[in-house]
């Protein structure tokens, strides 16, 4: 399957790929997206551009793409009801944007439309790295932690546990993240029932299979 991955890092992008063959069960081929988006709120700024290139001029399928939910609200199973959207809710934007930016394309290419792929980390990917390996964290973890004015954990804190410092080198990044990433691409089930901003991403590229076969 041919798609583009859009995220917050050259990091995200090489474990998201490893994550996305995991639960399509088939190799990636990877379709530049033209752009680079570097965090919140550059990411969804650029998807309407990207859309649209992925759409004209190349054959990829799909688009995954994904943020770090850092302290916006996170998504949860209310804001799936058909015709609900909350703004402050990175989940429910970047469908927003997907949706509205798609309607208005004509087919192209001997497709419809390019697939949609969006999944949120909570409150960052490093949370997704460390699933099954800290008990202490999901993202059941960190709702509570928003309810309670607590945190079970900070971002910078996470990224310890993760790399062994705040600021790795992107090499040790990404041998960090691929590692992870390559530990739960051999079954997701754990990701997906710990963090539903992964899971929403996984019933995405589910949809996939279907539509391209
Ligand atoms: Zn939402």
């Amino acid at each position: 399957m041919k798609l583009a991955i859009l995220s917050e890092s050259p990091a995200d992008e090489a474990a998201l790929r490893v994550l996305i063959e995991g639960v399509l069960g088939e190799p990636v081929q990877i379709v530049q997206a033209a752009l680079r988006a570097r965090g919140w709120p550059s990411v969804a700024q650029v998807m309407p551009a990207i859309i649209r290139h992925l759409h004209f001029n190349t054959d990829a399928e799909g688009l995954a793409v994904v943020v770090d939910a850092d302290d916006s609200i996170v998504h949860t199973a209310t804001h799936d009801a058909p015709g609900y959207f909350h703004p402050q809710c990175r989940l429910c934007q970047l469908r927003a944007v997907f949706r509205q930016t798609v309607k208005k394309l004509p087919p192209a290419r001997g497709r419809e439309r390019i697939l949609r792929g969006v999944g949120v980390a909570v409150p960052a990917v490093e949370g997704w790295y460390l699933c099954g390996r800290d008990e202490s964290v999901s993202e059941a973890a960190w709702l509570e932690g928003q309810a309670s004015g607590t945190p079970p954990y900070t971002r910078h804190q996470l990224k310890w546990r993760v790399y062994g410092t705040e600021r790795p080198s992107l090499p040790h990044e990404i041998r960090c993240a691929l590692e992870e990433a390559k530990r739960h691409a051999r079954d997701t089930s754990r990701l997906e029932n710990d963090f539903p901003g992964f899971r929403s991403l996984a019933r995405d590229l589910r949809t996939w299979r279907k539509s391209a076969r």
